[in-house]
């Protein structure tokens, strides 16, 4: 009679967590192979099958043991935690094999029954922390070189994989996992969210929510998966998400998207995608090619430029592949059809933000008729509370609207997650001593992809009547200088106003200290995350603190109380 090798992956630990055909495998089997833990966990699946029991250390002589006695005819299952396959008895039981000159369908036969491996049983437990590109290292050096584990920790945190680190630290194996932080904090922000999960779905699960630099605070120990995230990872509440980048192409919290089903897989709405031809992009000989919005401010941060002529180190790479792409990714497909790089070959809806100017409030009657001749039968026109209508129409070529709009004395620019400079009319006109420096403002910022649309506020006098006060950053031109406000929260039922964090700024200081407190946000914010939030989260922005705002208190009115 045939034998056959069931090799089991049983999942974190819990019965719940056990697929059925491992529970038959079990059952149907007269043999069981595993370490004294395992054998523990699946106890009450067993009814009278024959225990092999070994210590940890001591997979060889199970894997040995489950072919011999195979080969004399028994049915045997081999128990790994998790997936067998993932550093479990599947890949040695065939090893064993192989060295006994055994072919696949041969006696004995093979079964290898998956299992949930550690990470995603922790990645579970921690929220949805591998929704993106993720890879599983093992810190355990008994069977591999240190040195090829630390090139893959180089390799996996360069190339901002999601990092799930098994065997992270044992009682003599302690320092492999502060060398892993030390690698990664070379590549990831600090405060990056690392979970630790201990026990998965067993008696003493336990789960801590902590980042790169704080992770070593914790315990970690033979029965703990870490969880690295990527850059863009972050916690909400409890949670550990990694946004898998829906965000992009859809809108969230409507049900009507801008892009129809159809539209979703056109190169021009994936401007990231291969085939909308980036791969230009990457090329250092061509570093024009990173110049994503013409005409306007170029953002800040290492271009491929800067790396084009020195020696370039894989993190700088990395960080200008990255910056290229999220000035890609941030631009929307309308702007992109402002883009050198990406022509819209085909019609398509293009959208752009129009007013008059950042203080001229009035739109003359020839500008409206141009506007409308150019929404013309299919497009439209929508007015917006950011002081601009937005003019959605049909075309080929978004170029040719965009100078019309220009040459009819109008100020463009891209709608969605941009930065919007709102001023007041300095009292048409009358005060019009902080006007040149709303021009100046809204010239170097606005229409700049942000994580999240993000509103500057200008008010030329202390009335501050159009609310500049209450936007994401509040600027109040007094007497020749400036009050700051930052971290106003601008809608919702707790909108309150910014922070005021600054009296009296010159007004010639004021652009670039501007410019510096946008540069910080859109570098070091997390997706989707609004500027006031941003700032309680980092607690500083160019030496303003950010102050806890008191707790609203609600009372209980009672009438005639
Ligand atoms: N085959 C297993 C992995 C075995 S290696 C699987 O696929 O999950 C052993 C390592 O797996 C441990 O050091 C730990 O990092 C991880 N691990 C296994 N079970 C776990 C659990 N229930 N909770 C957390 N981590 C676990």
């Amino acid at each position: 009679m045939d034998g056959k090798i069931l090799i089991v992956g049983f999942g974190p630990g819990s019965y719940e967590h056990i697929t059925v055909r491992a529970r038959e495998a079990i059952q149907e089997s007269q043999v069981i192979i595993g370490y004294n833990t395992y054998v523990d966990l699946i106890r009450d699946l067993l009814t009278n099958q024959d225990i092999v029991r070994t210590g940890m250390t001591e997979e060889v002589s199970r894997a040995q043991k489950a072919v011999v006695l195979a080969t004399e005819g028994k049915v045997v299952a081999v128990i790994s935690s998790g997936d067998a396959g993932v550093y479990g008895m599947a890949g040695l039981v065939y090893e064993v094999l192989i060295e006994r000159g055994w072919r696949d369908g041969d006696n004995p036969l093979v079964e290898v029954i998956p299992g949930i491996s550690a990470i995603h049983s922790c990645a579970a437990l921690l929220g949805a922390p591998i929704m993106h590109d993720a890879c599983t290292i093992s810190l355990s050096d008994h069977l591999t070189p240190w040195a090829v584990i630390e090139k893959r920790i180089e390799a996996a945190a360069s190339a901002d994989f999601v990092i799930a680190l098994y065997n992270p630290k044992s009682g003599r194996r302690t320092r492999q996992i502060a060398e892993t932080q030390r690698i990664l904090l070379q590549y990831r922000d600090p405060k990056t969210p690392v979970g630790l999960v201990k026990s998965a779905y067993r008696d003493r699960q336990h789960v801590v929510r902590t980042t790169l630099d704080d992770m070593l605070n914790h315990d970690i120990g033979m029965l703990t998966t870490v969880v690295i995230g990527n850059s863009s990872t972050f916690y909400y509440d409890e949670l550990m998400i990694t946004p898998r980048g829906y965000q992009r192409k859809y809108t969230l919290d409507t049900i009507e998207q801008r892009l129809r089903p159809g539209e979703r897989l056109k190169p021009e709405n994936e401007p990231w995608s291969l085939n909308a031809a980036t791969g230009e992009c990457w090329t250092p000989t061509n570093p024009q090619s990173s110049s994503v919005q013409s005409g306007m401010t170029s953002p800040t941060g290492p271009t491929i430029r800067d790396v084009a002529t020195s020696d370039i180190s894989p993190r700088e790479w990395a960080s200008a592949a990255l910056n290229c792409l999220n000035r890609a990714e941030k631009t929307s497909h309308v702007s992109a059809a402002l883009s050198t790089r990406m022509p819209s070959p085909r019609p398509s809806i293009f959208e752009i933000a129009v007013s008059p100017g950042v203080a001229n409030k009035k739109f003359n009657s020839v500008q409206l008729v141009l506007l409308a001749n150019l929404a013309g039968d299919e497009g439209e026109i929508e007015y917006t509370t950011a002081h601009q209508l937005i003019l959605r129409t049909v075309t080929e070529d978004p170029e040719h609207i965009v100078k019309c709009l220009r040459d009819g004395g109008m100020t463009v620019l891209p709608v969605g997650d941009v930065i919007k400079v709102k001023a007041c009319d300095f009292c048409d006109g009358e005060k019009h001593e902080g006007i040149p420096f709303a021009e100046e403002i809204s010239r170097r910022l606005a229409g700049i992809p942000v994580e999240k649309e993000l509103r500057i506020g200008f008010n030329g006098c202390a009335m501050s009547c159009y609310g500049a006060v209450n936007e994401d950053i509040g600027l109040v031109f007094r007497k020749g200088k400036f009050d700051l406000f930052l971290g106003g929260k601008t809608t919702g039922r707790n909108a309150t106003p910014g922070q005021r964090v600054a009296e009296g700024i010159p007004a010639e200081a004021m652009p670039d200290l501007l410019e510096r407190i946008v540069t910080h946000y859109r570098e070091n914010a997390f997706p989707d995350e609004r500027f006031h939030k941003f700032f309680a989260r980092v607690g500083q922005i160019e030496g303003f603190n950010h102050r806890d705002r008191p707790q609203t208190v609600t009372a209980d009115a009672v009438c005639g109380s």
